[in-house]
């Protein structure tokens, strides 16, 4: 069911120009995508969503656009050049690509499940009397898995602290690991794969000439940190934002535009006094959701998820998960990443990035709450939730796309009845009248009612339609997509009527 709601989503975004594969001629290129002339539109929705309520709402935040080409030191400093790795193993049978790690980790996970169901007997058999960390510890098919499962998980860390990958290739063998696909134990050695793209600077050849594209626009945050803190003479606490892409050679990407190796990000970095990272984490973690949840989704189609193992910089993190049709999914993340950043450009700039503080005369190194959110799993989200097949009251169907007004790639539609008798050019007034504030269409082809239904197709809030009467009276017909309503409405009123509907302001009261 819900599998066929990605699949819907997938043609539906190609059969109207949302999103299109990359160099489709060519039969494309995996997990590349394009977006399309309404695609485009409504990415762009989202951003000014996104910009509106970080940078324009906080007068403490301001935002930047910083290169995707940085200084290779920045990712040495960052830790992706030694830690942004997945151990990679190739199956000669199959052919097919796995993380190392994660074969162990299923592995590991199977065990587990064996002792979980011992446990869950042994309550049912004991009842109240139940002991379950005693049973834990005394019985002896439980003790001796346990102790398999430290046995392993020991010798991984080892050999992954040790950077041994031979050794992480006999782990495998020994614990006899199949291919989950094909069921081969047929398997190259394990290698380092690192997730960021390498490439070259114009007239350097070798190592020194090496370059990334960026995994995170982060660090063109954390980099400019006082730049930005000198010239806007900011005062802590105080955020900076990006919008830009970022790029991650993913082992497995998938999913249509959920998993991809070029994609968007949403970031702000939150820079605060150390000591007060727990209360700004918390309120970032509310104001987040509360952005999400203004677009009327639904409830229940948003929740946290706290991670409980950590990146090397963080001190605690939480996920907005989100309800897609492949179930719920990281969309965003709240990071408290400490001051591990700043500190790691002061050791290996040699400048200092500190904050000196006015009311203590003191000199330190903020910590940084960070917001991070997937500029194209926002897309998914948005048009997953969105995408509905209705059928009317007189039994026909009709495809609508259930977007947020604000973010509708079209917001009206100016339609008239019919091509001649001087409503075309009455029509094209009207659009003339709308285009500087908004995105509108103008159509003309085609029964009414076939019209609407394209309109409902991409989304689009409001039809305006012209007719014989407009010429006299100077109004017209406003269609709502939502409640298919009809109204008439004064040509003078329009424009107060069409920014009532589809501005922005109305996600901001929402909240
Ligand atoms: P995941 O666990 O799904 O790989 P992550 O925890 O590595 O994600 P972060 O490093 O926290 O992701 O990046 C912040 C946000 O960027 C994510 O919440 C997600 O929305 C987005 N993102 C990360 N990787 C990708 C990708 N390959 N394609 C699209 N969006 C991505």
């Amino acid at each position: 069911m819900s599998d066929d709601l990605l699949k819907k989503v997938i043609s539906h975004s190609k059969e109207y120009g949302f999103v299109f594969p990359s160099s489709e001629i060519y039969d494309g290129l995996s997990a590349a995508y394009d977006y399309g002339q309404l695609g485009s539109e409504l990415k762009n929705n989202i951003k000014q969503y996104w910009w509106t309520a970080m940078v324009r709402m906080h007068e403490n935040i301001v935002g930047i656009d910083s290169s995707i080409f940085m200084h290779p030191t920045t990712w040495k400093a960052s830790g992706h050049v030694d830690a942004f790795n997945d151990p990679l193993i190739d199956n000669k049978d199959s052919k097919k690509r796995y993380r190392a790690d994660v074969l162990i980790e299923d592995y590991v996970a199977k065990i587990e499940a064996k002792i979980t169901k011992d446990v869950v007997k042994a309550a049912k058999r004991f009842g109240d009397a139940f002991d379950e960390a005693q049973f834990r510890s005394t019985n002896g098919r439980i003790v001796e898995r346990q102790a398999q499962i430290d046995d392993i998980l020991r010798r991984f860390k080892e050999a992954m602290d040790t950077e041994d990958l031979p050794a992480v290739k006999t782990l495998i063998e020994d614990l006899q690991i199949a291919d989950p696909d094909s069921g081969s134990r047929n398997w190259t050695d394990v290698r380092q794969f690192n997730l960021m793209f390498k490439t070259e600077l114009g007239a350097v050849s070798g190592d020194s000439g090496i370059i990334y594209l960026r995994p995170e626009t982060a660090q063109g945050i954390f980099v400019n940190y006082l730049n930005v803190q000198k010239s806007g003479r900011m005062k802590l606490p105080f955020g900076i934002a990006q919008i830009g892409k970022a790029f991650r050679n993913e082992i497995i990407a998938r999913q249509f535009i959920f998993r991809m190796r070029e994609f968007e990000q949403m970031e702000m970095q939150f820079f605060v006094k150390p000591g007060t990272q727990e209360e700004w984490y918390e309120y970032w973690k509310q104001a987040r959701l509360k952005w999400h949840q203004a677009l009327g989704f639904g409830d229940g189609k948003h929740r946290f998820h706290d991670h409980i193992k950590l990146a090397h910089y963080a001190e605690a993190a939480a996920d907005i998960e989100f309800d897609f049709p492949m179930g719920f999914k990281e969309l965003e993340g709240i990071h408290s990443r400490t001051d591990f950043d700043l500190r790691q450009h002061e050791e290996h700039s040699g400048r200092k990035l500190r904050y000196f503080d006015p009311e203590t005369q003191e000199s330190y190194v903020p910590f940084v709450v960070e917001t991070s959110i997937g500029l194209d799993r926002m897309f998914l989200a948005t048009l997953s939730a969105a995408y509905a097949e209705e059928t009317l009251e007189d039994g026909s169907q009709r495809t609508v796309l259930n977007i947020p007004a604000p973010l509708a790639p079209v917001k009206a539609a100016v339609l008239p009845l019919i091509k001649k008798d001087g409503l075309p050019e009455k029509a094209r007034e009207i659009l003339t009248m709308l285009q500087m504030d908004h995105n509108v269409q103008y159509d003309e082809k085609d029964a009414i009612g076939r019209r609407y239904r394209r309109q409902d197709a991409i989304g689009t809030p409001l039809c305006i339609t012209v007719d014989h009467d407009t010429l006299t009276d100077q109004a017209v017909t406003i269609r709502d997509r939502d409640t298919m309503q009809q109204e008439r409405v004064a040509i003078a009123d329009l424009v107060a009527r069409v920014n009532e509907k589809v501005g922005m302001t109305q996600l901001f009261a929402a909240s």
